[in-house]
């Protein structure tokens, strides 16, 4: 079937997890594609041998698609570029395409794009970002449209790719749709039919240039809503983004809170989550929607996430029992506060996960008294807020990783009668000791919490290996 795709010549910057499908997708619909990649290591090898075989020019490692100037400019006749998300924006590529007036897409608005195409249905999109608690809140979104009986799936920077959904043979009635800033930044043209900025702060500052950049972007998913800009009553940024959007005629901004709601908002009443949006008469009524002990686990962030995530339900018409039910189906990824086990009268639990300090201040403020194992790369970061924050509940701390001395240095300023152990051993059984010093300093009735406010990589492949680590060494305490 003839397409506006059709003979058109279309450059796919980046092999791997976007680019690939992408490519296979544009060359189905008879587009010319040439794909650039800067490395030609194995994986990139045969990512481009499997697309050869189909037809596509594939460009390895010659410039095109590098960071410096030597870049060899855009590939002969392109008409439009579609990027890998994470590529920066100051490539020469990009540079050279915004001077030869050529369009450059991402993924998702490339998915946007081929919504309902082929006679499919185009299913509408409820989108979440924010700098944290969006793979958690995009999953209870699917879990609660489920157990209303729509057809749906948690899709974007999370399991199902949005170029699989759209062009596969599932029909869907309603998305949940995880956008990172990175993608929200290339997809000019997309319109949720409802979204939800979480939370702010400040994070990926070396992609976007500045903070004014990386919010700009993060808003860019508010435009065009049609039916509610979903923000965080906590977070004033994400209600100044939901002011600054260009809306649907009728559109409505819905705050979600973990106090008292006010009109249009949702919040929490004597242990109930409680809908003041979506109500008839909202100056007067209430709908209860779930106990908050149907939220897993009821940390606060994870309350709010869950808030967020009935919001945008709510918008999409789902009734007060589906929040619910889908609240109690859900079930959190592994390394998002799990609990690992109790010895001793300690609870042990694993946020591998929270690798940046604001994650790391959600998951601190959950519990009391704590022994704290923390550290790792820190991005740049600074621990003062994160430590002065907590101060008042550490029973202790245990110190790992590269940075680990950026955060003991917090914690002299800020808690100097807090015990540190400080551990300088980067092997594999730094993890271990770490674990049988926190239980050292833990008394029964404390949580030991991994919540290293720093990325893994510098002691392990990734969070989830860090976490595993962890939970391993717990085990190992109980035996
Ligand atoms: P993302 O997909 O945005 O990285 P996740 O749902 O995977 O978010 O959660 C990542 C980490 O962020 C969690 O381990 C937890 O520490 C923290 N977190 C989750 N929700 C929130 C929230 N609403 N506010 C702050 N931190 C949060």
């Amino acid at each position: 079937m003839p397409s506006e795709f059709s003979g058109k010549h279309v450059t796919v910057a980046g092999l791997g997890v976007s680019g690939v499908p992408a490519a296979k997708v544009l060359h189905g619909l008879g587009a010319h594609v040439t794909v650039v990649n800067d490395g030609a290591d194995e994986r990139a090898r045969t990512q481009a041998a499997e697309l050869e075989a189909l037809g596509v020019t594939v460009r390895l490692g010659d410039g095109t698609a590098s960071d410096s100037g030597s870049a060899a400019g855009l590939p002969e006749g392109t008409e439009l570029i579609v990027t890998a998300p994470g590529w920066k924006p100051t490539k020469p590529l990009f540079t050279a395409a915004e001077q030869a007036g050529v369009p450059v897409w991402g993924d998702v608005e490339l998915a946007w794009r081929l919504r309902g195409h082929g006679g499919r249905k185009a299913a509408p999109w409820l989108a979440v970002t924010g700098t944290n608690g969006k793979t958690t809140t995009v999953q209870m979104l699917a879990s609660i449209l489920e157990a209303a009986g729509l057809r749906t799936a948690a899709v974007g920077n999370i399991g199902v790719s949005l170029l699989d959904a759209v062009t596969g043979d599932t029909e869907y009635d309603v998305l949940a749709v995880e956008l990172s800033s990175y993608q929200l930044h290339w997809a000019p043209s997309l319109r949720a039919h409802s979204a939800v900025v979480l939370n702010l702060a400040a994070d990926h500052l070396d992609w976007h240039g500045s903070m004014e950049a990386y919010a700009a972007d993060k808003g860019r998913v508010y435009e065009g809503n049609q039916v509610a800009c979903v923000y965080n009553v906590a977070d004033r940024a994400t209600e100044d983004l939901v002011r600054a959007a260009d809306v649907e005629e009728g559109c409505r901004a819905v705050g979600f809170t973990l106090g008292t709601p006010g009109p249009s908002q949702l919040g929490v009443v004597e242990g109930l989550l409680v809908d003041r949006a979506f109500v008839e008469d909202r100056h007067k009524n209430a709908q209860e929607l779930a106990e908050v002990s149907d939220v897993n686990p009821p940390a606060p962030h994870n309350i709010a996430n869950a808030l967020a995530a009935a919001a945008l339900a709510r918008a999409y018409g789902v009734p007060a029992a589906a929040v619910r039910d889908g609240l109690r189906a859900f079930t959190p990824d592994a390394h998002r506060i799990a609990h690992v086990a109790d010895v001793d009268g300690v609870a042990y639990v694993d946020d591998s996960k929270a690798t940046n300090t604001h994650a790391a201040e959600a998951s601190l403020a959950a519990y009391e008294p704590i022994v704290w194992i923390a550290g790792g790369l820190a991005k740049g970061a600074t621990f003062d807020e994160l430590v002065a924050g907590a101060a008042k509940r550490l029973r202790g701390a245990v110190l790992i990783g590269a940075d680990r001395a950026l955060i003991r240095e917090a914690l002299t300023r800020h808690a100097p009668e807090v015990p540190v152990v400080d551990l300088d051993r980067t092997d594999t059984g730094a993890m271990p000791q770490a674990v049988r010093e926190a239980r050292r300093l833990a008394e029964p009735g404390d949580t030991v919490l991994l919540a290293p406010a720093c990325a893994s990589m510098d002691m392990f492949t990734n969070y989830n290996k860090r976490g595993d680590a962890f939970a391993e060494a717990v085990r190992e305490l109980g035996a």
